[in-house]
């Protein structure tokens, strides 16, 4: 069974407890109840043995004291001749004419739906004969009062059980808050990616605040090395910057020169491969920063389809270049809130993949339109596609679905389209099919003004 600690102690609690006490009132009322009624029989042997004391003879005659005839601690006393049943002396209960005698033993008799202790024996007489005694005492009011307390404690043991299990969920719940604690921090780390979250106990010296700030130390480190990582990646990029262009200019130079034509080619597609690097460097550049919130966003009202039909047209002509149609479908007026420069990068790198996976003599398609409050866009082309396994990883950094069909890629490009998303609350669905195409759809909110 999959249960929760907190409900795991409680049970345990509650059963541990509910065992104990009812092992407790067992003993106790066992022993109790054989106290009570061993105390009754005790007292009734004792009235009949000292009863001879409140017997006396004077002229041979048999002289019962008053007292004899007085109900002490509820005992009755009764005295018979040895022999006869008929009374003597006393007073018995109701329906005690002629019980047989058993001496020496108590035995319980019931008459009347009373319960009694009865305890004959044989008194001497100072005259050298004997005298038959016979204590009765009812057992009832001691059963009755065992009985009472035995319902109490009957009643009120379900009410403690009740009370110790909501004791023990709060307790427990008390006492496993600072695990809680511990699992939402993580929890919020994961869902927004912030490290710099902290568990952040109240001081304390149990072993989950031992626990809670290890782990805290844990993130510090983990930050901390994160960070550096970060800026290793931003100093690494900024540096490579310079000595690029550089090369890059020293390359144009060269190449307007009088050269071997064999030459030429080859230091085209160093030229080239300069490009990739100069690119890739600036990718990784802005994903850097982006990662250490150091990107200002300038979110503006922007007409949105002016901005798509600029990117539409030019991107039209480049596709000329390869032998691709694009064509484009965009409803008017429409807006949104958010960066521009960003959101042409978004599309940038989305058109020219499609380029680059695309063959010649095939259509790409870009489309904006509105429905309800969103403005959706999509871009899809008839090019290689992407096959199911690749399509959750094609976002992430420097992956590429096919490393021998290109070497134009960096795998950087969808990982900014990704941010970019992530920051104007843009949802992105990609629908593909190896060697039909792909379709990436965007979802905006629209701007109202
Ligand atoms: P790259 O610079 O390699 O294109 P991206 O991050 O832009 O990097 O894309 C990651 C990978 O996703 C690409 O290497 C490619 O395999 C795949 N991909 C992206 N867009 C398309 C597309 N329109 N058609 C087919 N595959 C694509």
């Amino acid at each position: 069974m999959n249960l929760s600690i907190k409900t795991r102690l409680v049970t345990l609690h509650t059963i541990t407890t509910t065992l104990v006490v009812a092992f407790v009132l067992g003993l106790l009322f066992s022993i109790s109840s054989n106290e009570i009624f061993s105390n009754v029989s005790q007292k009734l042997k004792t009235r009949v043995n000292e009863s001879y004391e409140e017997i006396t003879i004077i002229d041979g005659n048999i002289i019962f004291d008053a007292d004899f005839v007085k109900i002490e601690d509820g005992i009755y006393l009764s005295a018979y001749n040895v022999g006869e049943s008929d009374l003597l002396y006393g007073r018995i209960p109701y329906g005690f004419e002629g019980l047989e005698f058993k001496e020496d033993v108590i035995r319980e008799v019931n008459t009347d739906n009373v319960n009694y202790y009865v305890y004959d024996m044989k008194v001497p007489l100072e005259n050298g004969n004997e005298i038959m005694i016979r204590g009765i005492t009812s057992i009832d009011e001691a059963k009755n009062e065992f009985d009472n307390t035995l319902r109490i404690a009957l009643l009120l043991t379900p009410l403690l059980i009740i009370l110790v299990a909501v004791l023990g969920y709060f307790l427990s719940k008390r006492a496993l808050a600072p695990v809680d604690k511990i699992t939402r921090t993580v929890k919020d780390i994961i869902a927004k990616k912030d490290l710099s979250k902290r568990v952040n106990l109240k001081k304390g010296s149990d072993e989950i605040y031992e626990l809670a700030a290890t782990f805290d130390e844990l993130l510090d480190d983990v930050e901390e090395s994160m960070q550096r990582e970060k800026r290793f990646t931003d100093d690494v990029a900024h540096e490579l910057r310079t000595p690029l262009s550089v090369a890059k200019m020293s390359l144009t130079e060269a190449l307007r020169g009088d050269l071997d034509p064999e030459v030429k080619e080859e230091l085209k597609v160093v030229q080239n491969k300069l490009d990739m690097m100069t690119k890739m460097t600036a990718q990784l550049l802005l994903l850097a920063r982006a990662d250490q919130g150091k990107i200002d966003l300038h979110k503006e009202k922007i007409a949105f389809s002016e901005l798509s039909e600029m990117v539409a047209l030019e991107f039209k002509e480049l596709a000329l270049n390869k032998g691709i149609e694009l064509v484009y479908d965009i409803k008017e007026d429409l807006y949104v809130k958010g960066d521009e420069t960003m959101l042409l990068r978004l599309y940038n790198n989305v058109l020219e993949n499609a380029l680059n996976y695309s063959k010649e003599g095939s259509t790409i398609r870009l489309s904006v339109d509105d429905k309800d409050e969103d403005i959706i866009f999509k871009i899809a082309d008839e090019g290689i596609g992407i096959s199911k396994d690749d399509l959750g990883k094609i976002f992430e950094r420097f992956y590429r679905a096919d490393k021998s069909r290109t070497l134009k890629g960096s795998g950087l490009g969808l990982s900014i389209v990704k941010w970019i998303a992530d920051a104007h609350d843009i949802r992105i669905e990609v629908k593909s099919e190896p060697d039909k195409g792909s379709e990436f759809i965007f979802t905006i909110k629209k701007y109202e003004c």
